[in-house]
């Protein structure tokens, strides 16, 4: 008899890696919570749960993304689909998020209340993959509109199906195009935002981690600018201000030792308050400055 436990004691994979793919199994053949992998692993299983389990196994086993084998991944405090179309959303780009909803309240707090039912809020996300960022600060801020870009069509469709799933679509749009290029399909009043965030391609070109674990399998436009490293933030800062309200905040994701470089072309650009943030892992990971007044 095949069951939880005779799966997760017979595999090849890490313990924690089969359980994050039977709790998937469970969700969808069964309809039961992750917790089933605890009070249900006696239980007998069927032969559709056993083949798909065998075939995500075997995927996982060549080194396929786990999230592209059960096709979801957790962001903030949301649930996105992906699939190998854009970048797995990382633990790290959640710290550009919790800055952009920082500043949002902090917005909030300094309007006057007289007018504040009026006034809505507007981020863009440039390069937003499956619509990660765009998506978390929609869904905990429901006072803001956000505009969501990316060079890719096929990114955009996974990041619609998102908005779709999640309920944001009223809020969130999409712009097919290059970073600021693919604003000019809109007119230019919507054109300047309270906070611009990107988490754009950053990884130097000749950098051996692009053929190592996951990355492997992701799309190479999303992780790297076959350069520098530095190209596309450089595009990005340059470009911001014609795109920032006064006073209007523009946070970037970047390379470990990527921040001396992407505080320097802040400053370059014109920006103030140019602050660095520190990941979990303590990198330097996010870099931060304001448009001046
Ligand atoms: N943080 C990702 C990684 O190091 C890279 C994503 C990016 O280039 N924006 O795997």
């Amino acid at each position: 008899m095949t069951t939880l436990r005779s799966l997760l004691n017979e595999t090849g994979l890490p313990k924690n890696e089969a359980r994050m793919i039977l709790a998937h199994l469970l969700e969808i053949h069964l309809q039961l919570p992750r917790s089933a992998l605890l009070t249900h692993d006696g239980m007998e299983l069927s032969d559709p749960f056993i083949e798909e389990w065998r075939l995500l196994e075997q995927g996982r086993l060549k080194g396929e993304p786990i999230a592209y084998l059960i096709g979801k991944r957790g962001f903030h405090t949301i649930e996105l689909i992906v699939g190998p179309g854009v970048l797995i959303p990382r633990p790290e780009t959640e710290l550009l998020v919790d800055l952009g909803l920082d500043e949002l309240q902090r917005i909030l707090n300094n309007q006057n209340s007289l007018y504040e039912s009026e006034c809505l809020l507007t981020a863009l996300d440039l390069g937003t993959g499956s619509g990660a960022i765009a998506l978390a600060i929609a869904s905990s801020q429901p006072k803001v509109t956000v505009v969501a870009t990316d060079a890719s069509q096929a990114a955009l469709d996974i990041a619609q199906q998102n908005a779709m799933r999640l309920k944001l679509s009223d809020r969130v749009s999409f712009c097919l195009g290059n970073w600021y290029a693919a604003l000019h399909a809109l007119g230019s009043p919507s054109c300047h935002f309270d906070l611009i965030l990107s988490n754009p391609p950053y990884i130097q070109g000749d950098d051996p981690h692009l053929s190592e674990g996951d990355l492997r399998f992701e799309p190479p436009g999303a992780l790297t600018d076959f350069g520098s490293g530095l190209t596309c933030l450089t595009a990005i800062i340059d470009g911001a201000l014609a795109y920032l309200k006064p006073g209007g905040l523009l946070a970037v994701e970047h390379g470990f030792d990527q921040s001396p470089a992407v505080l320097e072309r802040l400053a370059l650009a014109g920006f103030q308050g140019i602050t660095p943030h520190r990941d979990l892992s303590g990198h330097w990971r996010v870099a931060s400055g304001r448009k001046p007044i």
